[in-house]
């Protein structure tokens, strides 16, 4: 099977509808055995192109998520369930219509309702901070748990009140603004064939350059160097 037009089939319907086909109808749709869009399905998953349960249903395809993670997109035409705030305010950037878009959530500490119009142009206005809790090293160890908690709080002092409720080590806190920036470009080309996840050392260059710097972002020791 061409793993990479399966790869693009099941991107562009999650583009387009929000939604995707599980592997068992992959296979019907494309007159292969089960077993065979199963193993499409698990080689996908081993380039972390998706992230399939055992029964073959996706659960997340980075940006897009078929579940709830946290965070509502809705476009003009499509609502979609972003797999965490990276993944949410990525969407409105890489979807064709997908700009401007709503993104809504609560703040995990507190409750709060939150949203914001994400557009193309320009970030978001809002004082409430983003939250990323594993570091960059370590986001595939167990990736559904990463994307869990990559959130948006009201303000740091609900960061502080969850990490200390839950017994977690606090992890990256950053503005919108940053948050906005590190979505932009970071899914480029996601849609079109041939698209290469980035390499480690690519991608701290990616966040060097949106000003996210230091060991949780893979670029530490260029930051003491500098420093
Ligand atoms: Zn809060
Ligand atoms: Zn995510």
């Amino acid at each position: 099977m061409d793993v990479e037009a399966l790869r693009l089939r099941l991107y562009r319907q999650l583009a387009e509808e929000g939604r995707v086909a599980a592997s068992h109808q992959i296979a019907a749709e494309l007159g292969v055995t089960d077993e065979e869009a199963d193993q499409a399905f698990r080689e996908l998953a081993r380039a972390r192109h998706i992230v399939p349960d055992h029964n073959g249903f996706i659960e997340l395809a980075h940006p897009f998520a078929t579940r709830d993670f946290g965070f509502s997109v809705k476009g003009v035409h499509t609502l979609w369930w972003g797999g965490c705030a990276w993944d949410s305010f990525a969407i409105p950037h890489l979807v064709d219509d997908g700009s401007p878009a709503l993104v809504a959530t609560t703040c995990p500490a507190c409750g709060t309702a939150h949203a914001w119009n994400v557009n193309r142009d320009h970030a978001p206005a809002g004082g409430q901070v983003a939250h990323f809790l594993v570091p960059m090293a370590h986001v595939w160890d167990n990736v559904i748990h990463t994307c869990e908690n990559q959130r948006i709080f009201c303000s740091e002092d609900c960061v502080d009140d969850w990490v200390r409720a839950f017994g977690h080590t606090k992890g990256a806190v950053f503005s919108l603004e940053t948050l906005w920036k590190l979505a932009s470009k970071w899914y480029s080309g996601r849609l079109e064939r041939g698209y290469r996840r980035r390499e480690p050392a690519e991608a701290a260059a990616y966040f060097r350059g949106v000003g996210l710097t230091g060991e949780f972002w893979g670029n530490g020791s260029l930051v003491l160097e500098e420093n």
